[in-house]
């Protein structure tokens, strides 16, 4: 699981070389940018505006020749839908999803977004459209100000503390001596499991993107907080296309579509009460789910 957090493991150690902070920061995206076996094709396009049709058109991927994760799934999303990956562990839940940003590219068949091949547009024009939001945060040491920018230097001090606003932080915030300027991190003030999610939450409601992958915490918060996240998350997914790596029920049942993926790819699709009804493979992981 959380296969968004393994490019940054990958190039953690070279951060960790370069003064902390934003610069740091911007040191980092370079990295990103310049990931050898990902790049833009010759003539590779930038696209300015996406409204988030989704197609995985008969795609086919595995990490190691000779053993394929994903077989000819064909998986057509549109703009604004919610879809809920479920599945047992190792079904390739994160592993499609990750192909959307292109962590990785498909063997065969293609992704597109509004119809256009992801391979052919350039790739920090794609990742501009996807936000991601996952359970291990990346905080970087600096203040909660860029935190929140996350490496965007236009955005305005308003726009920050609009994003804090919706993703239920402000308050926290007005109440530190130093507000928006509190470092945090190492040598910084500590936030709490549930502030750092927030953190990434306002961090997208800045972004604001078309397409959202939500790989959602299976690790516990109180029920208050995960309640109060959840509110947050569901705020922030609305009209943007949102693809779920779900474990909580409660996400599950309220998405447009859920989509059950088992080794042989998708065994199923369908709203909640459809699937129940349908007495399959989902019908049987909702029955040993503990309510
Ligand atoms: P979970 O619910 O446990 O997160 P998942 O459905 O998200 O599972 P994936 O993480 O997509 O499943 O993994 C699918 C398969 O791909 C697993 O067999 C896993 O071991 C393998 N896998 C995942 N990431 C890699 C990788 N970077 N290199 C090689 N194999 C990988």
């Amino acid at each position: 699981s959380n296969i968004f957090f393994r490019p940054i493991e990958k190039i953690n150690a070279v951060i960790e070389s370069y003064p902390k902070g934003i610069a740091g920061f911007n040191r980092y995206i370079e990295v990103m940018d310049t990931d050898p076996e990902i790049q833009d094709a010759p003539g590779a396009i930038e696209v300015d505006h996406v409204q988030g049709n989704i197609h995985f058109d008969h795609i086919s991927f595995g990490y190691e020749e000779g053993r394929p994760i994903l077989s000819e799934v064909n998986l057509n999303i549109r703009a604004g839908e919610t879809i809920a990956f479920v599945g047992p562990s190792g079904a390739g839940k994160t592993t499609i999803c990750s192909l959307l940003p292109r962590f990785y590219d498909v063997n065969e068949g293609r992704i597109t977004v509004d119809g256009i091949d992801i391979r052919d547009m350039k790739l920090e024009s794609l990742r501009k459209h996807i936000g991601i939001v996952q359970q291990d945060v990346f905080l970087f040491s600096g203040t909660i100000r860029e935190n929140i920018a996350y490496g965007d230097l236009d955005a305005t001090d308003a726009q920050i503390w609009e994003a804090a606003r919706r993703a239920s932080l402000a308050e926290h915030i007005e109440k530190l001596p130093e507000g928006m300027d509190t470092v945090i991190g190492e040598r910084g003030v500590k936030l709490s499991g549930g502030q750092k999610q927030r953190m990434s939450i306002a961090r997208m409601f800045l972004k604001n993107p078309p397409i959202l992958i939500l790989d959602e915490a299976t690790s516990a918060l109180d029920t208050a907080t995960e309640a109060a996240i959840q509110e947050s998350l569901a705020e922030l997914s609305v009209g943007r296309t949102t693809l779920v790596i779900a474990h909580r029920l409660s996400t599950i049942r309220n998405a447009d579509r859920i989509i059950v993926m088992n080794e042989e790819g998708i065994a199923e699709q369908g709203k909640h009460d459809e699937l129940v009804a349908q007495g399959g493979v989902y019908s049987r992981l909702n029955a040993m789910q503990p309510v």
